[in-house]
């Protein structure tokens, strides 16, 4: 099923003739109306017209997430304030937050890639999509909600946190889609286990869609087995309109990047070139379409890589795999760079481990991982436990290629979140 077909399947010189139309109206209109392109492209000597094939998007400046930073509130701006209708922002952990802001088209236009992606997974006008990611501010669930309006499913604005609230509503209006991070699903899924529910009996899911923190193919499959669901990963930032940029289809294997709204690429952060398709690198995204506020070549500091090949559902925007980490999460532990998704996903993949774990850094030599594991497995008996803690060890030695400390708790231990996670505890000084 399409919710633009002839889009969708579009042929790839076609596509390709589309996006060069395109970026160069992006390059004319950014050098025309936004100061800090002007200032950028005079400093290399560019013109726009000097784009003449897709490829020279390589000649092309990046924009930075500090360069929106410092052109807070308005200096991204491309065109009058009286045609904005909509402004998001999206905080870091440090600094001036990012303004973000959508034309009346923009808006139109997210809810468009949206409703794409929720037909491409098969959801009908009779699905319930409970949205449980944070309204406000935050791109997340405002982006998710307009698009699932347009597709016609009744849309539940549950935002996070409250999960008995959660659990009542799914029960009450028969949801059958969730909109929700991952660690929340795998709280979610310990609330009900408490409460003794029971996900395929007691209630009527049949999809989610998790995206906004990096997470492994394990916990995938942990988070579908428990709900007895498809999970499908959704990548977007707020700088691109947030989710709705790349998404699963049925085939669970990448995610098709909407390529008539961005060029993506994926550079070698460390020398900004381009990397072969099927090699990591970080994700590089051109607007197409945007009209409040065009932005060329943004470091997105997701890791991920091109999938070469077709998809067997027929679409032709090509898949990005799931998001390795991002530059950001990288840290280095006895000279090793190390992404907490590496360890997330070796202790997924451990039948005795629960929902939670944490990452603490100790040293610059030394991490301990603190692993909490199901309550069938602990039943004090020592020599399981041991054997439990060396194999773990043994595994994420193997994984990382450095040795850690395991802990192992009893589950319930480790704080909780009804939103977004901390999973890594930095005690190092710098
Ligand atoms: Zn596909």
């Amino acid at each position: 099923m399409y919710w633009q077909k002839e889009m969708e399947v579009i042929g790839r010189r076609a596509l390709e003739d589309l996006q060069l139309k395109k970026l160069k109206q992006t390059v004319s209109k950014a050098c025309k109306h936004i100061p800090f392109y002007k200032e950028a492209f005079s400093k290399l000597n560019l013109k726009p017209k000097d784009i003449t094939a897709l490829k020279d998007i390589r000649k092309l400046p990046f924009t930075t997430r500090e360069d929106l930073r410092l052109h807070y509130p308005f200096g991204m701006l491309a065109v009058g304030k009286d045609e904005v209708v909509r402004l998001h922002t999206s905080s870091g952990t440090t600094g001036k937050p990012k303004a973000i802001f959508f034309s009346k088209k923009d808006v139109d236009r997210a809810a468009e890639l949206i409703a794409r992606c929720l037909i491409m997974t098969g959801v009908k006008k009779d699905d319930v999509l409970q949205n449980m990611m944070t309204y406000g501010l935050f791109t997340g669930a405002l982006v998710m909600h307009y698009g699932a309006e347009k597709v016609g499913v009744l849309v539940i604005p549950a935002g996070p946190g409250n999960t008995k609230r959660q659990i009542s509503l799914m029960q009450d209006f028969h949801t059958t889609t969730l909109h929700i991070t991952p660690s929340y699903a795998l709280y979610l899924a310990s609330v009900m286990t408490k409460e003794g529910l029971d996900p395929q009996k007691d209630f009527s899911l049949r999809r989610a869609y998790m995206g906004s923190e990096p997470y492994s193919e394990e916990t995938r499959k942990k988070i579908e087995q428990f709900f007895h669901i498809d999970v499908y990963n959704s990548y977007g930032l707020s700088e691109m309109n947030g989710p709705g940029v790349a998404f699963e289809c049925t085939e669970k294997n990448g995610m098709h990047l909407w390529e008539d709204n961005f060029i993506m690429e994926i550079i070698d952060p460390d020398t900004g070139e381009k990397v072969p398709d099927g090699k990591k690198g970080e994700l590089v995204l051109t607007t197409l379409c945007r009209e409040a506020m065009p932005i060329i070549r943004y470091r997105t500091r997701d890791i991920t890589m091109i999938m070469p090949g077709r998809c067997r559902c027929g679409r032709t925007h090509r898949r990005i795999s799931r998001i390795f980490g991002r530059t950001d999460d990288m840290f280095i532990v006895k000279g090793v760079n190390i992404f907490p998704q590496q360890i997330e996903r070796v202790l997924m993949g451990i039948k005795a481990v629960a929902q939670n774990y944490q990452i603490v850094l100790e040293s610059y030599d030394h991490m301990t991982v603190r692993v909490e594991i199901s309550k069938e497995l602990f039943d004090g008996k020592v020599d399981h436990l041991v054997n439990l803690q060396t194999e773990i060890t043994g595994k994420l030695r193997g994984e990382i290629l450095v040795k850690p400390k395991v802990e192992l708790l009893e589950p319930g231990t480790l704080p909780v979140s009804e939103g977004k996670l901390t999973r890594v505890i930095d005690k190092r000084t710098l």
